[in-house]
């Protein structure tokens, strides 16, 4: 692997609404695991609505410039929560920083709870996605909760149980084995486990994730898997080994 950047900045951007991660236990790992970034937290980053809705998607089954008029079909909005082109939304928003903090010095990571999504080709709709990477890279911490798959079980659950199967008892039978609105704790261990991923973008060669089922890196698709990353706490040997050089570097020779 090549390593083609090495930023000094960390950019956190809170989200404005919930669900939220508890941004400074966020920065504190990430500063155990990368010692010589400075990163801060900053308020939640301002955008223009206007610019947002151009990311905005109504058919999950075309992509952003196939896209039928919002109004016309906004009544297919309405059963479930708004889907937001992860690419579209990235560019709008990257038109908003500085240009001082364009460069490969700077990561800017924004927490929203917007719900991000990329379109796939491979079957043709698009699909809910926790974390863009990039400039700037966003995470979507009702993506955390919703874009991820739960248990096979509790699928099934529901589909036997029918529509008269309370969610909420289904939720208990499967508690502890995905993650939900309102828990904080595992919202913000996912919130780290993200935000490496969109560190580690930059500090590899825009290849982030993991093969390691224990490391952090690890690309989970299931909130089990996520969960058992988050319980574990840890990068792979690699990625320690790899984090811990860049902040060798930089410490002795003040930049790389
Ligand atoms: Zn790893």
């Amino acid at each position: 692997m090549i390593i083609i950047g090495f930023p000094r900045f960390i950019h956190i951007y809170q989200t404005a609404s919930a669900p939220a991660p508890d941004a400074k236990v966020v920065v504190e790992e990430i500063n155990k695991i990368l010692p010589s970034y400075k990163i801060d937290i900053r308020p939640p980053f301002k955008y223009d609505e206007e610019m947002i809705e151009r990311a905005k998607i109504v058919d999950i089954k075309q992509p952003v410039e196939k896209q039928p008029n919002h109004e016309q079909d906004s009544k297919m909005m309405k059963m479930t929560i708004p889907l937001y082109d992860g690419f579209v939304m990235q560019k709008e928003l990257a038109e908003m920083i500085p240009t001082v903090e364009i460069s490969l010095d700077h990561i800017h990571i924004i927490f929203t709870s917007l719900l991000t999504c990329t379109f796939s080709e491979e079957d043709w709709r698009y699909h809910g996605r926790a974390v863009i990477c990039g400039t700037p890279s966003i995470v979507s911490t009702t993506g955390i909760v919703e874009a991820l798959a739960k248990p096979r079980e509790f699928y099934l659950a529901q589909l036997l149980g029918g529509m008269a199967e309370d969610k909420d008892i289904l939720k208990k039978k499967f508690s502890g084995r995905f993650i939900d609105y309102g828990e904080e704790d595992k919202i913000t261990a996912a919130s780290i486990n993200y935000a490496l991923q969109a560190i580690f973008f930059f500090i590899t060669s825009g290849e982030p994730f993991c093969n390691n089922k224990d490391c952090r890196l690890f690309n989970a698709h299931w909130q089990e898997d996520l969960i058992h990353t988050i319980k574990k706490r840890t990068l792979c040997s690699y990625h320690r080994n790899l984090a811990n050089k860049l902040s060798k570097g930089q410490t002795r020779a003040g930049k790389f």
